[in-house]
């Protein structure tokens, strides 16, 4: 059992969060008022159906996008009326990203699509270390073609993470994956949560790998329809 949340240091407050997309004369509330209290070390899994608003929201608290309106703070940083320049900072110092593919850059190796990133950091892990987190000490000069699907994951994974960011997002990182290779990246998700301490929130489709977090927020029409720890 992990520790209360509530006895954990507060880093995201979304107070009435909402996000309006105008294209042409369409309107699109994708969210419709969000309110959320996110504690360190926390593992969050969000689900809901496509077009729920999930990656809306993350995109938000990742310094992707800013509300429409609303209140949102990462510790001691306004987010919501921050510019792109301390977005960009925001993100580069406190946030890792991994998305559905996966984004490597095919003429690198593994090791060198980490490297990328742990050049630019301040203190990173060395992009060993980071792939040995995610299980692939024995490919690090693979280059993607070369790697599975789930080994790329991976790969995309430890570049998010070496850089040592204080909260992991990841948009539907199963999404391209099978079950049983998807349920190995997200135990390689909690297993970075559990031993760097990162707050991670996790999209996904599949309601099963909920089991694995701490908590499982639900969005349902731009709105959170539920909140449970397990
Ligand atoms: P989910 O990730 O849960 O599938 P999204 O957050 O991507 O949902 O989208 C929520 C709603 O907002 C959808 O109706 C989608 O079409 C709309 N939407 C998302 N991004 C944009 C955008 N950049 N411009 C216009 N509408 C958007
Ligand atoms: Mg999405």
């Amino acid at each position: 059992m992990s520790p209360s949340a509530a006895a954990r240091e507060l880093v995201f407050r979304a107070r009435d969060v909402r996000k309006v997309y105008t294209s042409g004369a369409v309107r699109i509330e994708a969210l419709k008022g969000i309110d959320l209290d996110v504690h360190s070390g926390e593992f969050i899994v969000l689900l809901g159906a496509s077009g729920s608003g999930k990656s809306t929201l993350l995109n938000i608290l990742g310094g992707l996008d800013i509300p429409s309106s609303g209140e949102l703070r990462w510790r001691d940083h306004d987010l919501a009326r921050a510019d792109e320049r301390e977005l960009t900072r925001f993100r580069r110092e406190h946030v890792g990203f991994v998305f559905q593919f996966y984004n490597l850059i095919g003429s690198l190796t593994a090791r060198e699509n980490v490297a990328l990133v742990t050049d630019l950091a301040d203190d990173p892990l060395r992009p060993e270390d980071a792939l040995a987190m995610v299980g692939l000490s024995d490919r690090l000069d693979h280059f993607p073609a070369q790697l599975s699907g789930g080994e790329q994951q991976r790969v995309a994974i430890a570049r998010a993470v070496a850089k040592r960011p204080d909260v992991l997002l990841c948009d539907e990182p199963t999404g391209a994956l099978d079950y049983p290779t998807g349920k190995l990246v997200l135990e390689v998700i909690q297993k970075i949560n559990q031993e760097l301490g990162t707050t991670a929130l996790v999209i996904t489709h599949n309601a099963a790998i909920g089991g694995m977090a701490d908590r499982v927020l639900r969005l349902a029409d731009g709105r959170l329809v539920a909140d449970e720890q397990n």
